[in-house]
Order: structure tokens, then sequence, then C-alpha cells
């Protein structure tokens, strides 16, 4: 058995135990440092793996016999949920053929390291960005995997495996590429694959994974690259698909000006004129980026129900603009946070990410506009919003268990008088503790039976071998 194996049966038998613990008992999150809640001075009842009960100052809970949890040292927040990323990415960070450049010359480096990606590979990537996340205090993450290679058919079901061993939510996008250099597309053709194999593999991945209900664990939407990379044909028959199958749409749109130029060239249009044509200006698609909306495309958007995902670090190394975020939510369009690619940011630290959204949207619009409360917002409740899952994002009565423990007792806080501010003005970057559906998932902060240098090692190695690197 390697690793890997070990630490999925070391999870699972955990979760098993304390799966019995939380179907017996409450727990009390007593009298938190600061929550990210009204009225939950004295703190939360956890029951069941949703929020039983907050509990206002000067109160005890009404619920009786519950365990406690001390929180004195902790500031709580509801987790954290990441709406983009691409966990494969983690292996090319700061890779040297892509350094300073833009968008799309930066893909066109990217790709033929990339077709070299194995199962191993994605599957320790994943492991490594999803333990980034975790450790950043991120409950629930999105990722767009869209390289299948021919060696590679199955990368969702190798996302998936390293999710449950984890103890992570996700939203995995079965993302797709069709239009290789060969029609005039930008990826090359060794990483594209066919209309009828995407779409077949797509139908097998939410039939066999995708969860309905409230505390889904594992759900699959569809995401073909974006438009420079799928055909017309693919982007009308995978919005029909998610329809059929009533899963979520996601692509990249609206994050460069080369983009709008190659739109322009193909099709005659701009990018949300084309993914209108589609058919995919619809409640179920979020899209990652919208850098470079007008303000008649943001009411489009907000009369849809599409959602935008702000992915502030990558916009600014990409030097690809800034989203409108404050004109975007004024329009009513609903704004999540994303880490993106960690070729791109190159990080999967969602806490950093929503401190470098405050830094960019502050910048943008003013003090007035702007405050930390609005960044923490965005990377949860407006990222629930944003990828169709009202139920997380919020420490409310009824909402699922899914909280974020930060301590303040390192020296970029020393001397902080407002705890809340403290975590985004300071820049925490490491969550204590970590809760998802009632369970402790990250304790003292380490994730359990996880060997962080053993992964390291593997995964340094890894990216070394695909970028071609000395080993
Ligand atoms: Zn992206």
């Amino acid at each position: 058995m390697d690793s890997g194996s070990q630490f999925a049966e070391h999870q699972t038998s955990l979760r098993g135990k304390e799966q019995q613990l939380h179907n017996n008992s409450a727990l009390w999150i007593k009298d938190p440092l600061s929550i990210l809640a009204d009225a939950a001075e004295r703190g939360v009842v956890i029951k069941e793996g949703r929020i039983a009960e907050l509990v206002p100052a000067g109160r005890a809970p009404t619920i009786s016999d519950t365990a406690i949890f001390e929180a004195g040292d902790h500031v709580v927040l509801p987790g954290l949920i990441n709406t983009h990323h691409h966990f494969f990415q983690t292996l090319t960070r700061a890779a040297p053929a892509a350094l300073d450049r833009e968008l799309f010359p930066w893909l066109q480096a990217l790709y033929p390291i990339w077709a070299g990606l194995t199962p191993e590979a994605l599957e320790l990537a994943a492991t490594v960005a999803m333990s980034e996340l975790l450790l950043s205090g991120c409950t629930t993450s999105t990722d767009h995997h869209y390289l299948f290679t021919k060696g590679l058919p199955e990368a969702i079901d190798i996302e998936i495996a390293a999710a449950k061993a984890l103890g992570i939510r996700v939203v995995l996008t079965r993302g797709s590429m069709n239009l290789s250099q060969r029609d005039g597309g930008l990826p090359p053709d060794s990483v594209v694959q066919d209309e009828d194999t995407i779409l077949a593999d797509s139908e097998r991945v939410i039939e066999r994974y995708h969860q309905r209900g409230e505390d889904a664990m594992v759900q699959i939407a569809l995401a073909p690259c974006s438009p420079f990379c799928s055909t017309t044909s693919l982007m009308r028959a995978t919005a029909e698909l998610a329809a059929r199958k009533d899963v979520r749409l996601h692509t990249h749109l609206a994050e460069t000006q080369d983009e709008n130029r190659y739109c322009h060239e193909l099709y005659g249009r701009r990018p949300l004129d084309y993914l209108e044509d589609c058919g995919w200006l619809d409640r179920r698609t979020w899209l990652a980026h919208g850098v470079h909306f007008t303000a008649d495309e943001m009411a489009r958007l907000a009369r849809a129900g599409t959602s935008v995902s702000h992915c502030a670090s990558s916009n600014q190394v990409l030097a690809s603009g800034s989203c409108p975020v404050c004109d975007l939510e004024q329009a009513g369009v609903r704004v999540g946070i994303g880490v993106d690619g960690s070729a791109s940011n190159d990080g999967s630290n969602l806490m950093q990410e929503l401190r470098a959204a405050f830094l960019v949207q502050r910048g943008r619009y003013g003090v007035s506009a702007v405050g930390h409360r609005d960044a923490l917002r965005w990377a949860t409740k407006g990222s629930a919003a944003c990828i169709g899952r009202p139920e997380l994002g919020e420490i409310q009565k009824g909402k699922i268990a899914d909280l974020a423990f930060f301590k303040l007792d390192e020296l970029r806080f020393s001397g902080a008088g407002d705890p809340l501010a403290a975590l985004v003005l300071c820049g925490a970057h490491r969550a204590d503790r970590v809760m998802i559906g009632g369970e402790w998932v990250v304790e003292q902060g380490r994730i359990a039976h996880l060997d962080r240098h053993e992964l390291i090692r593997r995964h340094s190695a890894a990216a070394r071998r695909l970028q071609g690197l000395a080993v």
C-alpha cells in the first residue's frame, strides 16, 4: 500500500469515529475571541453537521448536554470558499519558461509542459493544492481541470479520490478543450479531446459522482476551458447537457483584451455576446475573472443570474487588469473569490487571496467603498452564492457547519485591536483549525495523518520531472 492509500484509509476510519460522535452529541464552540456572525458573541452550537444554535452575549445554549470547545483564542469565520482553481498547475509554479508573460504567451509556454501530466503527478498536485487551501481556512473548493491527455483520461476520478482523502468539500468541474492549433485555437493538438469523448466522460462523472442536497461533499460541473480552446458546437452541447443533468457551468471569460480581440476576429462578437449565443447566459453559470465587462454587460449578467469569480492575484501577475467588483455587485451580480491556478498566482492560499482582493478593490474604489468585511464576505457568502451553494458560507442557524478558526498569536498580529480586521490587514495566512460538516479536518494547523514533508518531496520531484529540470 502506498502512502497515499494509507492516508486515505486513516482519514476514512477517523471520519467514521467522528461521525458517531457528532450523531450523538452537540458541540458548543464557546466564547470565541471574535466571530463573523451577528448575535453569536458566546459562540455557536454544532449538531449533526449543521449550526444548530447561535449563542448571544449573556446567554447559554438552549441545547443541553453539549460538549465544549473553548474558543477564547480563536477568531471564527465561515469556512472560506474557493471559486476558481487549476490544481494541476501547482506543478508549474514559477516555471522559468512562463515568467513575465501575459496570458496568451504564458499559456503557449506552458501547454507543452502540461502535455506531460501523468496520473500520479495530478494526484500529488491536487493533494498539494487542497492541503494548501485547507490550511488557509478553505472548506469548499472548486477546480477547473481541462487537461485530459492520452495517458490521463480519468483526471476527475483522481481529484475526487484526493479530495475524499483530505475531507474537503469540492465542486470539481469536468473541463475540456477541443479547439487546437490545427483549427485556429491556442492549445497544441496533444492536449485536446474530441467532442463525443468529452460529452461521454462528462455524463459519466456526473452520474458516478455528483451528489445532490445541501450536505453534498462532491459535486460536478461542466467547464469548456474558454472561447479560444473550445468550439461553438462543444459550448452549446455542454450547456444542453448541464441543463439536462441539472449541474452548473463554468468557464473563463472577459479575462484579457487579447480575448476580446480574438473573439472579435473569430466570431465577430464580444466574449459575452458569444457566450449568450452558445446558451450560457444563465443562472447555472459562473465565470472566472470578468475583468473586461461593460456596464451593459454587467446588467445582462445580473438579469441572467450569472455570477463571477474574482481572481485578484492572477489578474495582477498576468497584468490582465482588475475585476470591477463593486460595479458588478451594484448591478446585481454575485461575486466570489478564486485563487486561480497555481501557475499564475502562484499559491493556493485563500486567506491571502482574500487580502489581495481587498487591496486591489480598495485601490480601485477607495476606502469608503471597500472594507475588510467586504473581502471576508466575498470569500464566504459571496463565493457560496457564486457557485450556487447558499447553504454554505455563513454562520447562521441551519447552515452547514463549515468553519475556519484563526489564532492571533503570531508576530504579525501582535498589537492588533480589531480581531476580524487583523485577519485581513495583518495578513493571516494559516488557519489553526478547520471544521467541515461538523468534523475537524485541521487541528493545531495540521491535517491529520498527512505527512507534509513526504508530500512536498514527492510533489517537488514530479514538478521537476514535468518541467524537464534535474530531479
Ligand atoms: Zn483559470
